[in-house]
């Protein structure tokens, strides 16, 4: 299928700034040439610790934040281009729901107010009609619509995640940027939200970006992931091969620090040497260099680019793993 949201070449550099005349010294580069695009219809799973863009870039593409250069097209129309009317009318069409659905509940607002806000904002529909389909929301997310005279905190961590998410869809929009909606939540909690959102993807044909922390929260939900390492897209891949065998150390870092239920002796742990270094000065190269148990002398030199080495599969690596001429996971101890 098509492309819904084209990101390219996408920059958001945050100005340091220091000292009385407040001048500006550096940049911290959190999201440093990024190029993904989004198909319609699909998920498409973000990762990467904290720090590393993924979440500056979730916004980005929604332009609630600005961009430092770069475009981000959604249905071929350049979002960062757009004056304010054309804009207003696009944001009926993206939503995001955050991780807390706490603080972005307003707590002194009854749920019937909170998701039928976009309703009130963008539609000319009376009381009543919003009213009617605050009722359908709630009912779609598996909320007991009885209880939309109450407030947020009347509320569970996943009812209240449900209502951030009827708020998202009422309006029927085609793109959904979930930052880290899941990991507040308990893991049970966690997988039913999650079905929840692919049963509304099903039925209303959503697009999302689903952000994560880790590989095992995106897996059952994405069609494809993306791995992020200090503002840069170490990986992109369909997510069973992805998962089958990682073509970037990093990935294959994330992958080897998930817990398995039966503990699998063959499998082997990589280990990273030390914290992720600040995207304020990041390392020469490859970024992941000092941390990568398979750099070699040109990975401190020269920067990888994100290509397509197999079909389908684009990874930022002068050395990827398991292929030929590339790293190789028996070379590293344990
Ligand atoms: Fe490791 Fe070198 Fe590949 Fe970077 S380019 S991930 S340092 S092997
Ligand atoms: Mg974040």
């Amino acid at each position: 299928s098509k492309n819904l949201i084209e990101v390219e070449h996408i920059k958001k550099y945050f100005p340091i700034h220091k000292g009385l005349l407040n001048r500006v010294v550096g940049n911290v580069k959190a999201v440093d040439d990024v190029s993904i695009s989004i198909r319609e219809g699909e998920t498409f799973g973000l990762v990467g610790e904290s720090g590393c863009g993924k979440s500056t870039l979730g916004r980005v593409i929604l332009r609630l934040q600005s961009a430092t250069g770069g475009a981000v097209k959604f249905n071929g129309r350049d979002i960062h281009s757009m004056n304010s009317r054309e804009l207003n009318k696009i944001r009926e069409e993206m939503q995001i729901i955050f991780q807390d659905p706490f603080g972005s509940l307003n707590p002194r607002f009854l749920v019937k107010d909170i998701i039928g806000e976009p309703l009130k904002v963008h539609t000319k529909q009376s009381a009543q009609e919003i009213d009617k389909r605050v009722v359908e929301l709630m009912e779609l997310v598996g909320l007991d619509a009885t209880r939309r005279n109450r407030y947020p905190h009347e509320f569970s961590g996943g009812q209240r995640q449900r209502i951030g998410i009827a708020r998202a869809i009422a309006l029927n929009p085609k793109f959904i940027v979930a930052d880290e909606a899941v990991s507040a939540l308990d893991v049970s909690v966690q997988s039913q939200v999650i079905n929840l959102l692919m049963k509304l993807q099903k039925e209303m044909g959503l697009t999302f970006l689903f952000i994560a922390h880790g590989l095992n929260v995106v897996r059952h939900i994405s069609d494809r992931v993306g791995v992020m390492y200090l503002g840069k897209m170490a990986e992109v891949g369909e997510t069973e091969a992805l998962y089958a065998s990682p073509l970037h150390p990093y990935t294959a870092a994330l992958l080897s620090a998930i817990p398995e239920p039966t503990p699998n002796r063959k499998k082997k742990r990589i280990v990273l040497q030390g914290d992720v270094p600040s995207p304020a000065n990041p390392p020469s190269g490859c970024r992941f260099h000092p941390r990568c148990p398979f750099a070699q002398a040109k990975c401190s030199q020269v920067e990888p680019l994100l290509e397509e080495i197999l079909p389908g599969r684009q990874v930022a690596c002068h050395f990827p793993l398991g292929v030929e001429g590339g790293s190789d996971l028996a070379s590293i101890g344990r």
